[in-house]
């Protein structure tokens, strides 16, 4: 019979496809393999049947805003275009009655989450984050407070001398729901030390999401990708995520972070391939086998390659956002948040189904 699909004679490869198709675990050496290769066709074919049975052709997304009330932050890590000093031009923090009307301006009915971070203002006491997600919580009661990344709590720990878990709790009571994923950067002290990533180090990351996962919370993580660091970073990285799965059970989502161009501090001065991006979240699908869901975020990738990452394992497109601030100071020339229909218009184009959620991955809406 006639074919176009070259065999695959790869011997280490094949013995990966078969451990995978076993639902054996990918180890560290098998990771770094798979990130050394060019074989981008069966990394891929075989993240697809992975996705394929843990989640059929469904692929999630949530009606969401995101919300950034301070950009003033006491670190100054290598790749962030975000933050600002105190008093430099173009430096905010919002009141939480500012936020709200910020919002009702805002907001469509169907909005269901708030996705919120900011920079680690010292400038403020750590009531005025507690008081922030109060104003929207009190405004807002149906929308679901996903605030901070593991970072900014670890930052509010030392600005008010609580622990990590008293930290939470207190915003628990405020309306906190879930943290964000952000602050992983690459979970290694000496990628840290190079890039300068002035906040939480790996344990404390780590730590932060143990903590709220024993306090019944939920929460994403993430990996940014595409900088100074190994391969062997990122696969080792991935397995201390899975080591902390493994613990807890409380990740519903990884989401490799594409690195953004405009980094003039930390010397990135490429964008990264879509090669490489498709790359990342398939090998994110083949290694953590006890994460549910492997986001393919548009902002970082952009709408196009989005859809492509849905036949490479992923199962989730992240949300309308409305207006992303980080990655688009950074560089990132995709837009600033998607419609509702621009969502489903791109599921659909990839051959999947469209399922809105909420933020703990409850299905409220499936567009077949
Ligand atoms: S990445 Fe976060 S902590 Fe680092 S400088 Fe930017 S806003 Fe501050």
């Amino acid at each position: 019979m006639f074919t176009v699909v070259t065999p695959n004679t790869d011997k280490r490869m094949a013995e990966i496809v078969d451990k995978v198709r076993q639902g054996e675990r990918l180890n560290l050496e098998d990771g770094v393999y798979l990130y050394e290769s060019n074989d981008i066709l069966t990394i891929g074919q075989l993240a697809n049947e992975v996705n394929l049975r843990k989640n059929g052709k469904k692929v999630y997304f949530i009606e969401n805003m995101s919300l950034y009330f301070t950009n003033v932050c006491e670190s100054h890590c290598a790749f962030c275009s975000f933050r600002k000093d105190q008093g430099e031009e173009g430096a905010y923090t919002l009141s939480g009655e500012e936020m709200v009307a910020y919002v009702k301006q805002h907001i469509t009915p169907g909005v269901r989450e708030f996705h919120i971070v900011g920079g680690h203002n010292n400038h403020v006491p750590f009531q005025y984050y507690v008081d922030s997600l109060k104003a929207l919580k009190e405004n807002f009661p149906h929308v679901t407070i996903k605030a901070y990344t593991a970072a900014e709590i670890e930052f509010f720990t030392r600005l008010s001398g609580l622990s990590t878990k008293e930290v939470l709790m207190r915003l628990q009571e405020a309306g906190l729901e879930s943290l964000t994923g952000g602050g992983a950067e690459i979970l290694s002290d000496q990628y840290r030390e190079k890039m300068k990533v002035e906040k939480a180090n790996v344990d404390q990351y780590l730590d932060v999401h143990r903590t709220a996962h024993q306090l019944g919370m939920k929460t994403p993580t993430t990996m940014l990708y595409g900088s100074i660091e190994s391969y062997e970073d990122r696969v080792r990285h991935m397995l201390q995520i899975r080591d902390l799965q493994d613990e807890t059970g409380g990740f519903q989502v990884f989401i490799p972070l594409s690195m953004q161009p405009r980094n003039k501090n930390a010397s990135i001065m490429r964008r990264n391939s879509a090669f490489e991006d498709l790359k990342a979240i398939a090998i994110s699908r083949l290694m953590l086998d006890n994460i549910q869901h492997i986001k393919a975020y548009f902002i970082n990738i952009g709408v196009q390659l989005t859809q492509v990452a849905l036949a490479f394992g992923a199962s989730d497109v992240h949300g309308t956002i409305l207006k992303e601030q980080i990655s688009h100071a950074a560089g990132a020339q995709t837009p600033e948040g998607l419609t509702l229909k621009e969502l489903i218009w791109l599921v659909k184009g990839a051959g999947r189904i469209p399922v809105e959620r909420d933020t703990f991955y409850n299905e409220l809406k499936v567009y077949e």
